[in-house]
């Protein structure tokens, strides 16, 4: 096994940590998915503790502490601004229906607690005072081939908790590693499950792959273990040979900055034109309402009415139909459709980069403009157009008639001309 080196200020929050629960009389290791980190890339990700003490006891032994999970054993322990997570050793009994636990049972020793903890690679704990690795599933073995396996009988640890295969999937695609057999083949004996886990704990599963470089190996993970059905089950339909095969073909090319344009984009690459079907999966997986709203919004956006390249003023006319704030947003939706859509019409790569750079350097050169675009960059008001004895709706639609014209035209943009232009409408 290669050298662990902990880097500052890793380093000393995990001294502190061990140094006093051990003053007294408690064990503590670094476990799960920070050691698998550590040995893989040499870095922690978060910093997750496991010790015999109780968790009344950590809340007295540390000076400063949030109580953030203590009904599953969890506290947090803030130290010169980090926060490390030290949960009491469990041994998880009592599940019910494939969900979290009915209740927690304590445990004595870190062997029990690394058997309730989902696959191997994310069962190894190290002790960073004592430079100690314990191994008491096979993580570094597994870790060494690259394979994910679940810690013990996978139907039984997958009937336990039916959000295990996603994690699965995301945690292997992550890795890089690929799952092992018969874990891939208990994901889908399993199905009905994980059809029943809660889908926040859904919703979070999809939104760590949000940031992840290998979202395609995620989507090939869950299509090759055939629980696409469980996870999304109201466009599982739509996910055919050939719209997943466009959809793996794009994924890992996207320029994703919020799980809106990622939805939206598994959406639109699956063919899935249907907004309200789009709107029941989001409220279906529990979308935040402005995530789910901007994503109706990026499949509908004006921009995909664009035929050809566009041209500055054809791409600004455009533009101007979306909400000032996510012009941006739908600027890299449309870019990636776009792009999608010429590499399925077999355009060459050149085109496409082609299509891309002038888009976006009109995109930056129309921002950087300030060209009127919206009714509020007008040089007039609501008030100066009520002054000219117009009232009632016809003051938005006059309002919206002139902005249409400093669109066009941003000379146009001055006071008494559009004064004039709304006195003879
Ligand atoms: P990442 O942080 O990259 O999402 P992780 O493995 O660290 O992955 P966490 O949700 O942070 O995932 O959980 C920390 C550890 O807790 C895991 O490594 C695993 O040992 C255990 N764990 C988490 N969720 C489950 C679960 N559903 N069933 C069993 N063990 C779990
Ligand atoms: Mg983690």
């Amino acid at each position: 096994m290669k050298e662990i080196r902990l880097a500052e200020p890793n380093y000393s929050v995990c001294r502190y940590i061990e140094e006093t629960l051990a003053k007294h009389g408690f064990e503590a290791w670094l476990v799960g998915g920070s050691v698998r980190d550590l040995l893989i890339q040499g870095k922690l990700s978060d910093l997750d503790y496991t010790t015999d003490a109780l968790p009344e006891k950590v809340q007295k032994i540390f000076p400063r502490t949030v109580p953030v999970g203590i009904k599953f054993g969890t506290i947090l322990v803030l130290y010169k601004g980090q926060k490390v997570e030290v949960t009491t050793y469990r041994a998880d009994a009592d599940y019910e229906d494939g969900r979290r636990p009915n209740k927690v049972e304590y445990a004595k020793d870190l062997a029990t607690d690394i058997k309730r903890r989902d696959f191997t690679v994310n069962g190894l704990a190290y002790s960073v005072t004592r430079k100690e690795l314990r191994d008491h599933c096979g993580g570094l073995e597994d870790l060494e081939k690259k394979t994910l396996r679940t810690i013990g009988d996978p139907i039984a640890r997958f009937t336990e908790d039916g959000l295990r295969p996603i994690r699965g999937c995301r945690i292997a695609a992550k890795l890089g590693f690929s799952v092992e057999d018969n874990t891939r083949k208990a994901m889908l004996a399993c199905v009905s499950v994980t059809a029943k886990v809660a889908p926040e704990r859904f919703y979070d599963e999809w939104r760590k792959t949000l940031r992840m470089k290998q979202k395609r190996a995620f989507w090939q993970n869950l299509l090759e273990a055939g629980i696409i059905g469980a996870f999304l089950p109201d466009i599982a339909v739509a996910f055919d040979k050939e719209h997943s095969a466009v959809l793996l073909r794009e994924l890992d090319a996207l320029h994703l900055k919020s799980m809106a344009a990622y939805a939206a984009s598994l959406f639109y690459l699956l063919g899935v034109r249907d907004k309200e079907t789009a709107r029941r999966t989001m409220l279906d997986t529990k979308f935040p309402t402005a995530e789910l709203k901007l994503a109706l919004a990026l499949l509908e956006t004006p921009l995909l009415k664009i035929q050809d390249q566009p041209d500055r003023q054809t791409l600004k006319h455009h533009l101007a139909e979306v909400t000032r704030r996510d012009r941006g947003s739908h600027m890299r939706f449309f870019l990636d459709m776009g792009s999608a859509t010429m590499r399925t019409k077999a355009f060459s790569t050149e085109a496409i980069r082609a299509f891309r750079d002038s888009c976006s350097r009109h995109f930056v050169s129309i921002l950087r403009s300030r060209e009127p675009m919206d009714t509020t960059d007008l040089a007039v008001n609501g008030t100066d157009i009520q002054q000219l004895g117009i009232h009632g709706r016809a003051v938005g639609e006059i309002l919206e008639r002139l902005r249409m014209t400093v669109v066009a035209d941003p000379q146009a943009n001055n006071r008494e001309n559009l004064l004039r232009l709304a006195a003879t409408n």
